[in-house]
């Protein structure tokens, strides 16, 4: 085996900036510009500019008031201009003798003593001037501009950057057809001086527009094309059947001769909403087919899609075969479980099958045991947490998963889920069979996204909540008035109500984030003598967690302090004030799931955002703004719409904890007509183009395109 290379530093360093590819140094772009090309007489500049001037040294001494520093005059011929140094060399000092030309470059201001710069970049006077703007990169330790931006113009060069637009859609775009990559690529690393920067700076210049259209069909391309292959893949196919007649038996027991989805039906307390049916029969329809579903389903918190779950869990084993459901953390596993259980236990057990359930904390023995049942095929539905795609988890025959607040998922997991899936659906066939997958989230997503990162996807919208539901009632109250809030809490337990109080997740400080609830904690308990109030926070056991849990919903704690919102999902209808402090510290969206935790029930029900006064006494306007939004709005789509404005879709998409790539320049919020372009010739290239799409996707995706498929 030969030797590996020996990696110069800088040369490891663009590594860990993950350019190593050619492709990968030309697309890796300016932060923004340096203008060179020009030489400004001091005459004509204005104040706070970035000026480069030409002059000569006509002082250079070091002072030492106020503090040391190297005082350099300098004068072009129309002014003088102090520069002064702060931190310097001899050498430097020496480059600086009287008499010296000098070409400096830095901020200038203006005032009493004439014009200064502070720390310009000094060079000998009189060498050539750049063409070409100077571009600026993001970089890391030990990777010098200088070597990086030789590094960028090497890989631009060396890269294959041939046109792959056909050339039927270099006519539809408009202005930025006559950029092709190249063209785009040699100028935004190297713009003109007559440049406008504030076109490069916004990304309405053409060959920025044109980098997005590449990367958009790129990532359409990426999905669309998993969407086929997926639609190629079989899978089980799922139908509620009624059990064979058994005769003499059905007049005496006519329940018998029901499917599971029918008992279930039959069982539950409630009359499903029109929109629960609509979406639990487009669900049937997918599963129907031999073709596995991808299929998200949506619906504002409190909307319940848990029982649609249900409802298809039914209709998989009644076909004989295993479901899966995965949450996000183990208190709303359990909470599943035992919702799941109370439904479906009593109709499971005369068919001699069971739920099992399957967390991180569980003791050996009884995971051991859940294997088993698992394993065995006796385990008709698994409900646990992440470790439900552990490597010793065996199905039998695996035929749908439904993973809960999916959002909370990171890409690597789910990708984990699917790669896991694939494998244990005992079709017992050569030809593998890929389970069915039904995603639920309560964060509606916004149509760009939507049309974007879940291109592939089916969606399923759940949009009204079930009847008898009074709207929580929103309410902003400064900080100074918790005494206020304190009343009512005692009020609302006074009626044999509970609450809620959430303390933000302080990001930079985990330890700080629990001081703030443990003394909150307190707080509440010496001001509400006789009540139970409990204190939830994620670095406690589980065991725990479970058991404070276990006493709210019980409804012998009346008041549950939790400092994270790790458990959205939990569901104790007699629970009817949220109280969120430091709610300016929340996503739009957070806010929202969290509201949705009360006004489960029939009881009128509040949500106090407690807000603090920033710096000044104040409340920023935008915090302000985003508080008001969520005072004046219940629906969980216009919430997200004006979250993604906000937070942009990183953060949205919860990706930023998996690391996988977004849109690096293309902007949802303002490409949206873009987006459109890429998602209707994404196909028109696939069928005709075929060559020409997987060079596009190779070339803007490389190993990326498996995240965008997650
Ligand atoms: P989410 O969509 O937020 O997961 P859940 O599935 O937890 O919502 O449902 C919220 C509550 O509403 C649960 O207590 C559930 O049993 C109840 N529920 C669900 N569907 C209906 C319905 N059609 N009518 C009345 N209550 C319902
Ligand atoms: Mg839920």
């Amino acid at each position: 085996m030969a030797a590996p290379p020996i990696l110069s530093a800088p040369h490891k360093a663009l590594l860990k900036l993950g350019l190593g590819r050619d492709i990968d140094l030309a697309l890796h772009l300016p932060l923004r510009y340096e203008d060179e090309t020009r030489i400004t007489m001091l005459r004509d500049a204005r104040e706070g500019e970035t000026a480069q001037i030409e002059a000569t040294v006509t002082a250079c001494e070091i002072a030492y008031r106020p503090r040391r520093q190297l005082v350099v005059t300098v004068d072009d011929g129309s002014d003088t201009c102090v520069l002064r140094f702060f931190s310097f060399y001899p050498s430097q000092q020496k480059a600086l003798a009287v008499g010296t030309r000098i070409r400096a470059r830095g901020d200038l201001k203006g005032g009493f003593l004439g014009w200064q710069m502070v720390h310009p970049v000094c060079k000998p006077a009189g060498s050539e001037l750049p063409q070409a703007l100077t571009p600026i990169y993001s970089t890391v330790a030990g990777l010098p501009q200088n070597y990086l931006r030789k590094a960028v113009l090497g890989g631009l060069a060396r890269a294959d950057l041939s046109n792959t637009f056909p050339p039927e859609f270099q006519r539809q775009i408009g202005p930025q057809s006559a950029w092709e990559l190249y063209r785009a690529l040699s100028f935004l690393h190297q713009p003109t001086p007559d440049t406008a920067l504030a076109a490069l700076e916004d990304r309405s210049h053409p060959a920025w527009q044109r980098l997005k259209a590449e990367e958009l069909l790129a990532q359409q391309l990426s999905q669309l094309e998993s969407k086929r292959e997926r639609d190629r893949l079989r899978a089980p196919v799922l139908k509620s059947v009624r059990p064979e007649p058994v005769e003499g038996l059905r007049q005496a027991q006519p329940e018998r001769h029901l499917s599971l989805h029918e008992k279930l039906l039959a069982i539950l307390p409630f009359q499903l909403t029109p929109a629960q049916r609509r979406v639990g029969e487009q669900i049937a329809r997918d599963l129907g087919r031999a073709v596995p579903m991808h299929r998200l389903l949506q619906g504002d918190v409190g909307s319940g899609k848990t029982v649609v779950a249900a409802l298809a869990a039914a209709i998989a084993i009644d076909s004989g075969r295993q479901c899966a459901l995965m949450a996000p953390t183990e208190i709303l596993a359990e909470q599943h479980f035992r919702k799941l259980i109370g439904w479906l236990e009593p109709i499971l057990a005369p068919l001699g099958l069971r739920v099992a359930w399957l967390t991180g904390s569980q003791k050996k023995k009884e995971r051991g045991q859940m294997l088993e049942l698992i394993a065995s095929g006796e385990a008709a539905l698994v409900v646990g947490t992440h470790a439900v795609i552990q490597d010793q988890v065996q199905f039998k025959q695996l035929a749908l998963a439904v993973i809960d607040e999916q959002h909370r998922f990171g890409v690597a997991q789910r990708l984990a889920l699917r790669a896991k899936m694939t494998h244990s659906t005992g079709s017992g066939r050569s030809e593998p069979m890929e389970p069915h997958l039904l995603m639920m989230t309560a964060t509606p997503i916004p149509r760009t996204l939507a049309m974007s990162y879940y291109a592939d996807l089916d969606v399923s919208t759940i949009d009204e909540l079930p009847p008898g539901r009074t709207p929580v009632v929103t309410k902003l109250v400064a900080d100074s008035r918790r005494e206020e809030v304190v009343e009512r809490i005692r009020a609302q337990v006074a009626q044999g109500r509970q609450v809620y109080w959430v303390c933000p997740l302080i990001e930079e400080s985990e330890a700080l984030d629990l001081t703030n609830a443990t003394e909150t904690h307190e707080a509440l308990s010496a001001a509400l003598p006789g009540v139970m109030v409990g204190l939830l926070h994620s670095r406690m056991p589980v065991a725990e967690k479970k058991a404070v849990m276990s006493l709210f919903t019980g409804g012998q704690m009346a008041v549950l302090v939790s400092t994270t919102v790790i458990e959205v999902g939990v569901d104790v209808p007699n629970a009817s004030l949220m109280v969120i402090e430091h709610a300016e510290r929340f996503g739009l969206s957070q806010l929202h799931q969290l509201r949705g935790r009360v006004g489960r029930g029939t009881a009128a029900s509040a949500c106090v955002l407690l807000y603090s006064m920033g710096e000044g006494g104040r409340l920023g306007e935008t915090a302000r703004a985003r508080l008001k939004a969520m005072q004046e709005c219940n629906d969980g789509f216009e919430i997200a719409r004006r979250d993604l404005e906000i937070r942009g879709p990183g953060e949205f998409l919860g990706s930023r904890q998996s690391g996988a790539p977004l849109l690096r320049f293309a902007d949802l919020a303002t490409d949206t007509h873009l987006l459109e372009w890429a998602r209707s010739l994404a196909p028109v290239m696939l069928d005709r183009h075929p060559g020409l799409a997987s060079q596009h996707t190779a070339r803007w995706l490389g190993g990326k395109s498996e995240y965008l498929k997650a």
